[in-house]
């Protein structure tokens, strides 16, 4: 039998059209990017996990489609290939939302125009008359494609069959579901929403959730397990030059990705390449039919060099450590593409409740304790005061605390000895007194206390976490400063509400005002509002003592090692 060659034609077009599948080879076919220093043309090898986005993007079953991805990972190319690509072969009034009303009309001009007019299957359908391509839409022949800024206006009154939103992260509230309405009454519409991750619980991050989830992965090959790019599995060494800054030379060398199997994996542009080639996306939560999300880390980006990442990392975290929250939450958002929270303000009352461990006040909870301190903060009627067991492990179990009346009571109570869970009786080894009140009498209690008892005081600083000087005014005694900020960032957040190993453990029967003096830290925006600080807490006497238990073991643990 022969088939007519019109026919055959004919059967060739039908086929060419019903398929779905071809979005990438058309794309290599027909789609170049003039402005490009990467790539002048789309090539599937260049961003392989831009593929699978982009076939879901032409599928039929998708109708919404979240991608939290990082910065830099290609996303507007895939945007310009996908338009072409709609024009082309999908047809249908189509939108691109962008950020604001300038950004839409800069990439119209200086991209999307370029790559649309070079796309040849699409001469065809160009406009006419001039005044039909605007900066805001292009009225092709057989479909308009709209090129807006997030705004009501811009999407009211459209019906649309693609809608392609950009930096959904930043839209304001309520824009998201104006979107869906825009596409609900077709049924082969599109919504698409990508951007960085904002935060937890925004319209885009909730938009996420609801979908499918796929999660690229790579393919170890040395044990063959498919595993996501983990910011865990980045290893990397922080050493210091003579002069004591970061050797930024030395880490970036020393930065390299492992798998759990022990496989090592150099940060070289051709190793992260060839893990990228082979990635693939693995569904990792169920989510509602016909939604579909896709999730990868800038480590995923193999033009992205590994080492460029830790240096932000390590900067970020040093910053955090100071106080300043936002590189470490520009990182997390732009770079492992993952919704903020907000955690790290503070200490909730039930995560103080559940410090509690399983031992009663006044019995010290663990055999043979690496040392015992004695901590003190005087007020202005009493002095507060308590005691905790320390493992060499780092764990702090306080475990009795009262007031006295006097700071000078405190000496009584440093000669002490206390039961312990098991073996002998226990006593005290070191401990610090709060200076920065009573500054004087302070310091004559630690004279008398010598070799036991020393003053401290909490530094505004914003650098390091303690240091050792001795009083000019007192030859031979020491006075420990300690930045107070990353101490209560230690203590609250990391021991108390993250509760962070190593453990740090009150009674079991604390009383209400032991507990209440823990309670309502938290940090907040400073008065210029660039950095946070603490709040300033009344009756907090018996976090300070817990306080200056952890600024004791930091100052114990470098003299016994
Ligand atoms: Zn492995």
């Amino acid at each position: 039998m022969t088939v007519s060659r019109p026919l055959l034609d004919g059967l060739l077009t039908a086929l060419t059209e019903n398929d779905t599948s071809g979005v990438l080879e058309w794309c290599e076919s027909y789609v170049q990017f003039p402005h490009s220093d990467r790539s002048k043309r789309f090539r599937r090898e260049m961003a392989p996990w831009l593929n699978e986005i982009l076939e879901s993007a032409t599928d039929s079953d998708t109708r919404e489609m979240v991608v939290m991805a990082p910065v830099g990972a290609g996303k507007t190319t895939m945007f310009e290939a996908l338009a072409c690509w709609i024009v082309g072969r999908e047809h249908g009034a189509s939108m691109f939302v962008l950020q604001s009303d300038t950004d839409a009309s800069d990439w119209a001009e200086t991209r999307l125009t370029r790559v649309l007019e070079e796309c040849e299957p699409l001469a065809p359908y160009w406009p006419k008359s001039r005044h039909q391509k605007r900066k805001s839409a292009i009225l092709f022949a057989h479909m308009p494609l709209f090129v807006n800024g997030a705004n009501l206006n811009n999407l009211q009154s459209k019906s649309l069959r693609w809608c392609i939103g950009d930096e959904v992260w930043l839209w304001k509230a309520g824009l998201v579901e104006e979107f869906r309405r825009r596409t609900h009454d077709r049924w082969n519409s599109k919504r698409i929403f990508v951007g960085q991750a904002g935060e937890a619980g925004d319209q885009f991050s909730l938009a996420f959730e609801a979908t499918t989830r796929k999660e690229f992965m790579f393919c170890c090959p040395a044990c063959g397990l498919r595993q996501p790019w983990k910011w865990e599995a980045m290893k990397y060494k922080v050493s210091l030059t003579t002069s004591g800054e970061t050797d930024w030379n030395a880490l970036a060398n020393s930065v390299h990705m492992e798998c759990a199997c022990g496989e090592v994996f150099e940060d070289k542009p051709e190793v992260r390449r060839a893990l990228s080639s082979a990635g693939e996306y693995v569904t990792t939560a169920g989510g509602m039919n016909g939604r579909t999300g896709f999730h990868f880390p800038a480590m995923a980006v193999w033009w992205i060099p590994w080492a460029t990442l830790v240096e932000e990392w390590v900067k970020a975290t040093g910053e955090e450590k100071r106080g300043n929250l936002v590189p470490l939450r520009q990182f997390k958002q732009k770079r492992l593409a993952q919704p903020w929270e907000e955690i790290g303000t503070g200490a909730k009352d039930d995560e103080v409740l559940n410090t509690r461990g399983d031992y009663r006040q006044g019995l010290c909870p663990i055999a043979n304790p690496w040392f015992l301190t004695l901590c003190g903060d005087p007020g202005q009627n009493q002095t507060y005061w308590s005691v905790a067991a320390h493992s060499r492990e780092g764990e702090i179990y306080i475990f009795d605390y009262g007031e006295c009346l006097a700071p000078e009571d405190l000496l009584e109570i440093a000669g002490r000895s206390w039961p312990c869970v098991e073996g002998a009786d226990v006593s005290i080894q070191a401990g610090l007194v709060d200076s920065g009140d009573f500054t004087e009498r302070i310091y004559d209690v630690c004279a008398r206390g010598a070799g036991v008892l020393y003053p401290s005081k909490g530094s505004g600083g914003t650098f390091g976490t303690w240091a050792q000087t001795e009083l000019k005014e007192r030859p031979g005694m020491l006075l420990y400063t300690y930045i107070d900020r990353a101490a209560k960032v230690s203590l609250y957040i990391e021991r108390i509400a993250m509760q962070k190993p190593p453990l740090l453990r009150f009674p079991i029967d604390s009383t209400e005002d032991f507990l209440r003096g823990h309670m309502g830290q938290r940090l907040v925006p400073s008065k210029t509002g660039k950095i946070k600080e603490w709040r300033k807490v009344a009756g907090d006497h018996y976090g300070d003592c817990s306080k200056l238990h952890l600024v004791a073991h930091w100052i114990l643990a470098k003299n016994l090692a």
